[in-house]
C-alpha cells in the first residue's frame, strides 16, 4: 500500500508539518528515530519546575495558534509575565538594562552619547546591502560600529550561539533587507509597521506538554524508535526504508517531508545524491539549570535575563530567569535560572564566573546540567550551498521536500512558518 504523505522526523518541523497535512485533510506517517517525539524541544520536571533543556519559550504566531487549537490546548498555554519585559546586556562588567524602545533609547547606558546619535541616523544611511553582507556589517553600515558591537553581538549569539560577523544577513533576517530595500530605512519600516502585541508563550506542563498533546491526537500515524536508512526515488513516488524497533521494513510513499537535521541528511543513502551536499557546522552548546538565592547582594535584577557579547569575554553566552518569565511554573523560594554557554568550556567555570559577575560566590546551585553537541546550524556559505542543492533537489524531484532550522530561520515560529 502507497501513502499519501511520509514525514520524516518528529522535531517541531515534523509535527508542524504533520498538523499543517492534517489541517488540509490529508493523512500522514511520521517516523522518528527516537523513542520521544520533539527533537531539540525537552522538558526537565524537577521539584522547583519544569526547566526546558531546548527551545524556553516561543513566540505567537499565526501557525503556532493553528497547531494549539489543533491540539486543543488553548488553556493550557502561559503567557510571559509583565517582570520579564525588562532585558539586560552584561557591559563592562555590570548587567545593565537594554532599552531599545524610542523613548528608553537616549537612557541607555551601554551606548555612548555619540554612538546612541550614529544609530539614530540609520533614518539617513542611503547605502544598500550587498550580496553576502554579514548581519554585523549590516548593522555596522545602518547603525554604527557601537550598536553592532554593543547591542546586537549579544542578542545574536543569544539566540543562534555565532558570532553576527559569521552570519549571512540574506539567510537568516531576509525580513532586514526587504525592510531596507522597501523603505530605504529599518526605522523607517518599523514605524510604518502596525503597532504589534508579541507574545511569548509556554505550556503549563512546558513545552513538551504540546508534543504529548500531538503524540496523543495522532497516535496510529506516529512511529517512534523508528530510523530512516534510505530514501528512493521510483517513477510513482518514493521508497523509504527504515530500522523500526530493530527490524528493517519499507513503506512506499507519494510525497516526503524530509524534516531531519542537515548532519542526519548525509547519513540517508538515496538514488538522487542527497548524500553529496555540502556539510553544515553546528554548534555545540551545554545547559545549566541554576538555583540562585534572593538576596540583598545579588546583582541579578529581576527581569528576562541577560547576555553576553564577545566584549563582555565571559564564558557563557547568557541567563534567562525561568522563574520570573513563567513564575507560574517554578517556586519562587529562589530564581531559577538556565545558563548557555558553548560546549568545551567547563561547566564549573562558568557557574564560578556568573557567581562573580553578580556577586553570589559560592551561592549558586546546579540543580541540572545538559550537552547539545548538534545544537544550532551555521547561516553562513555552507548554509547557503547547503540550501542551494537541497533547492535543486527538490526542484528536479517532484514529491520532496526538506524543513527544518537550517533552512529559513531557526526559531519555532520561522520553521512553522516554512512547513504550514
Ligand atoms: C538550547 C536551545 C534553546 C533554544 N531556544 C529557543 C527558543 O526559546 N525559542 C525558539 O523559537 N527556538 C529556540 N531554539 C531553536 C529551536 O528549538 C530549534 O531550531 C528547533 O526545535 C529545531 O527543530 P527541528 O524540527 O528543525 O529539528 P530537531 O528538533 O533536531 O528534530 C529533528 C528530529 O529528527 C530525528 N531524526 C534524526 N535522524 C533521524 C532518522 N534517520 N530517522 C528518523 N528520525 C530522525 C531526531 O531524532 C529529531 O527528533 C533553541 C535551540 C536550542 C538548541
Amino acid at each position: 500500500m502507497k501513502i499519501e504523505h511520509i514525514i520524516l522526523g518528529g522535531g517541531i518541523a515534523g509535527m508542524g508539518k504533520a498538523v499543517s497535512l492534517s489541517l488540509a485533510g490529508k493523512s500522514f506517517v511520521l517516523l522518528e528515530k527516537e523513542e520521544r517525539l520533539g527533537g531539540l524541544i525537552q522538558t526537565l520536571p524537577t521539584q522547583s519546575g519544569n526547566f526546558e533543556l531546548g527551545p524556553n519559550s516561543v513566540f505567537k504566531s499565526p501557525e503556532l495558534s493553528q497547531i494549539i487549537a489543533h491540539l486543543g490546548l488553548e488553556e493550557e498555554t502561559i503567557t510571559s509575565s509583565p517582570a520579564s519585559k525588562s532585558r539586560f546586556i552584561f557591559h563592562r562588567g555590570k548587567v545593565r538594562p537594554l532599552k531599545i524602545s524610542p523613548t528608553g533609547f537616549m537612557g541607555n547606558k551601554i551606548l555612548s552619547p555619540a554612538e546612541k546619535w550614529r544609530a539614530f541616523r540609520e533614518i539617513s544611511v542611503k547605502t544598500k546591502s550587498t550580496e553576502n553582507e554579514t548581519l554585523h556589517q549590516f548593522f555596522t553600515r545602518r547603525f554604527g560600529q557601537g550598536f553592532a558591537d554593543k547591542i546586537l553581538d549579544p542578542g545574536i549569539r543569544g539566540i543562534y550561539a555565532q558570532d553576527p560577523e559569521h552570519i549571512l544577513t540574506q539567510l537568516a533576517f531576509p525580513e532586514l533587507l526587504e525592510m531596507e530595500s522597501k523603505y530605504g530605512s529599518i526605522i523607517k519600516a518599523l514605524k510604518k509597521q502596525p503597532p504589534q502585541k508579541r507574545e511569548i508563550l509556554n505550556f503549563k506542563g512546558g513545552m513538551v506538554q504540546m508534543t504529548k498533546a500531538f503524540q496523543k491526537k495522532h497516535e496510529g500515524s506516529i512511529r517512534l524508535e523508528t530510523k530512516v536508512l534510505s530514501i528512493l526515488s521510483t517513477e510513482s513516488g518514493f521508497k523509504i526504508e527504515f530500522l523500526e524497533k530493530g527490524k528493517r521494513t519499507e513503506i512506499l510513499a507519494e510525497n516526503v517531508s524530509v524534516c531531519l537535521s542537515a548532519t542526519a541528511l548525509k547519513e540517508i543513502q538515496t538514488n538522487f545524491g542527497l548524500e553529496n551536499i555540502p556539510r553544515l557546522p553546528y554548534t555545540a552548546m551545554q545547559v545549566l539549570i541554576l538555583k540562585i538565592p534572593k538576596t540583598k547582594s545579588s546583582k541579578l535584577p529581576m527581569g528576562f535575563g541577560f547576555l553576553c557579547g564577545k566584549m563582555a569575554n565571559r564564558p557563557y553566552l547568557g541567563l534567562l530567569q525561568n522563574s520570573v518569565i513563567f513564575p507560574e511554573n517554578f517556586n519562587q523560594d529562589s530564581t531559577l535560572a538556565t545558563v548557555y554557554g558553548f560546549l568545551g568550556k567547563d561547566r564549573e567555570n562558568i557557574k564560578l564566573a556568573l557567581e562573580e559577575d553578580l556577586n553570589l560566590r559560592g551561592m549558586t546551585e546546579m540543580i541540572h546540567h545538559h550537552e547539545i553537541p548538534q545544537a544550532l546550524p551555521s547561516y553562513n556559505h555552507s548554509n547557503q550551498e547547503v540550501n542551494a542543492a537541497l533547492d535543486a533537489l527538490e526542484h528536479k524531484i517532484s514529491g520532496i521536500k526538506f524543513y527544518g532550522n537550517y533552512r529559513k530561520g531557526i526559531s519555532v515560529p520561522k520553521i512553522l512558518k516554512s512547513v504550514f
